[in-house]
């Protein structure tokens, strides 16, 4: 049996397991029921499983009969806090926990995409090398790819490519796109306190104000991008939170803030600490202040392959029979997909979730509206299957 048949077959089956992972949404690290759920499915069809990779993680892994390289696909458990307002029949029934991201459906898209190729291949009897599905955590914050990574997710056997998608809902449903090259941003963090003189408002001359000096800071931060980095190598810096004093009558003592730092090329990422920890030494003791900087490495920027990318579009194409659309600037969000990426050649693309006849699709991720149109599974499910035929078919050319 075909692919395109095979996947119709599933499909009933993919969207009853996003459904049931919708619903019952787990955070961070936490996704424990989600994690027993895909062990149970991927026991059943007969594959080698590991659990409890970096915490939470499951690996699945089809053995192919005949040698050949190991490709991995990835898909992310983990939903966010937040209360769901879809009013969906199938919507979380837990307060402050949702689905909201979709990796509910990335999570069902990859056991679907675990049934096709085991099917297609007969339990890996007409497979030449490996494919190994990576249900990893925590992909929201802490990021779960590398603890997985240093769990030994990509070893044993050695993982030579890594694919994974994100449903979108700025495409049409079915719909693929992918960018070539840098796609998404590194995220650190900055921890930044300033530490003054506390006492009485209306003696500001017996105390160092560190409200006054933290603006100072803030504007003179701004520089780093207009004035210090190329104006083509992106670079964000964003004050998220700052938080100081107790009433308008008492000079604050200390004020802490918090800034997130993204960027694309890995030297300008490199150098963020120190453009901003000289910012703020040079402020601090203009204004006779101190200061203690935390600086918390986060995702790396993620990059596709170029050879990768051919991959997905030559599948998008057979499966879709139409070109994958593509991505024309990289965004300033971070994905930890970037930590496989950054350990052999990979791509991250898209999968449009939009109907706007049916108003499914259409918030955006994050929003507590947000759902996908499912009829995107069907498409999503053969893509991926197809991209790792592809790709063991081709390591032999
Ligand atoms: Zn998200
Ligand atoms: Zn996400």
């Amino acid at each position: 049996m075909g692919m395109a048949q095979t996947a119709r077959d599933l499909y009933d089956r993919v969207v009853e397991l996003r459904r049931r992972f919708h619903m019952n949404p787990e955070l961070a690290m936490e996704e424990l029921q989600t994690a027993a759920h895909v062990t149970q499915v991927l026991r059943s069809e007969g594959m080698e499983v590991r659990t409890g990779v970096g915490k939470t993680g499951v690996v699945g892994l089809l053995r192919g009969r005949r040698p050949g390289p190991t490709v991995a696909l990835r898909a992310d458990m983990d939903a966010l806090p937040m209360t769901e307002e879809t009013g969906a029949p199938y919507a979380s029934k837990v307060s402050e926990r949702m689905h909201a991201c979709g990796h509910d459906a990335h999570t069902a898209n990859l056991l679907g995409v675990s049934m096709l190729l085991n099917q297609i291949t007969k339990g890996g009897e007409r497979l030449a090398g490996n494919i190994k599905f990576l249900f990893q955590p925590a992909e929201e914050g802490s990021g779960g790819a590398r603890p997985m990574i240093e769990d030994g997710a990509l070893t044993d056997p050695d993982v030579d490519a890594v694919f994974g998608l994100h449903v979108s809902s700025e495409l049409p449903t079915g719909t693929i796109a992918v960018k070539e090259g840098v796609a998404s941003a590194s995220s650190d963090t900055a921890y930044i306190r300033i530490v003054g003189q506390g006492g009485h408002g209306a003696h500001p001359e017996k105390t160092v104000d560190s409200i006054v000096v933290a603006s100072h800071f803030i504007t003179a931060l701004q520089t780093v991008v207009s004035r210090e980095i190329k104006p083509n190598d992106a670079a964000v810096v964003s004050v998220g939170r700052i938080i100081g004093g107790y009433r308008s009558n008492i000079i604050a003592p200390r004020v802490e803030l918090e800034a997130t730092v993204r960027t694309l090329d890995p030297e300008v990422r490199a150098s963020m600490r120190e453009r901003i920890e000289r910012i703020l030494a040079g402020t601090t003791s203009a204004f006779r202040a101190d200061y203690e900087l935390d600086y918390a490495y986060g995702y790396p920027s993620q990059h596709n392959d170029e050879e990768m990318v051919k991959l997905v579009r030559a599948a998008a194409r057979s499966v879709t029979s139409s070109d994958a659309e593509t991505i024309p600037d990289p965004s300033m969000g971070a994905e930890d997909f970037g930590y496989f990426s950054s350990e052999v050649p990979g791509c991250f693309f898209a999968l449009g979730v939009r109907n706007e006849t049916e108003g499914l699709g259409v918030y955006p991720a994050h929003h507590p509206c947000f759902d996908i149109d499912e009829r995107a599974l069907y498409t999503g499910m053969q893509v991926m299957a197809q991209v790792a035929l592809d790709y063991l078919e081709r390591a032999f050319e």
